[in-house]
């Protein structure tokens, strides 16, 4: 198993000692600082959980630092209330972000959902995928089936390429939105439905893009 390797930034201790506890018993190795000079000493890490209200350094100033020496996912902590803190940071190019209080779980899908990104995003060496008919352009953004261009909206498109990332496994309609949306956006999953029947009418293969009832979807790729 591999074992990801996650730097705590938290200077509360009650907080902080609850994060690494949790996160060891999900399997992750952690790293705890309690302020910003012990984070930037605790690099390189694979994953970092930093905590905005720091007492030596302001915590944009330190996410810019580890930033500039390191390309991995971070996911922000704000106080409740911060809503400057969360757009910055998300400017900013923060993959994610919580606001507290926050749940283990919820903790852990956000830092799983990052992870896939990241990963899908470093490994995407396939520029142009063919799946059965159905080849995508990562260059051009485009669309063909059985060779003729097929006119998507970027939603669609969006949509299409994050399912193919992982062909004829089950994407959840969360993973989709986090995905194409962001994780910023707040709203129903189910405009995802309609962007998927468009998709389809549009590729013309009623069964390429498989619905899984109550879960999300799957690319069904004869091999
Ligand atoms: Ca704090």
């Amino acid at each position: 198993m591999n074992t990801v390797r996650i730097l705590v930034v938290e200077d509360d201790t009650a907080i902080a000692t609850a994060l690494v506890t949790g996160l060891e018993r999900e399997g992750f190795e952690v790293v705890h600082a309690a302020n910003a000079a012990q984070a930037l000493n605790s690099l390189p890490v694979e994953f970092v959980l930093l905590d905005l209200g720091l007492p030596d350094r302001d915590g944009i100033d330190l996410f810019q630092s580890i930033r500039a020496v390191s390309n991995a996912p971070i996911i922000m902590v704000t106080a409740r209330g911060s809503e400057h803190d969360r757009i910055t940071g998300l400017e900013l190019g923060a993959d994610d972000y919580v606001v507290k209080p926050f749940g283990l779980r919820e903790l852990v899908a956000r830092i799983n959902a990052v992870t896939r990104r990241s990963t899908s995003r470093e490994g995407e060496t396939t520029l142009l995928q063919t799946l059965g008919d159905v080849e995508i352009d990562r260059r051009t953004r485009c669309v063909r089936v059985a060779g003729v261009e097929v006119a998507c909206t970027p939603k669609e498109y969006g949509i299409l390429e994050f399912l193919a990332r992982d062909p004829g496994s089950v994407i959840t309609r969360q993973e989709l939105m986090d995905g194409v949306w962001g994780p910023q956006w707040y709203g129903s999953t189910k405009m995802i439905d309609v962007h998927v029947a468009s998709l389809r009418r549009k590729l013309g293969l009623s069964d390429f893009i498989e619905t899984t009832r109550g879960i999300g979807f799957r690319l069904v790729v004869e091999q």
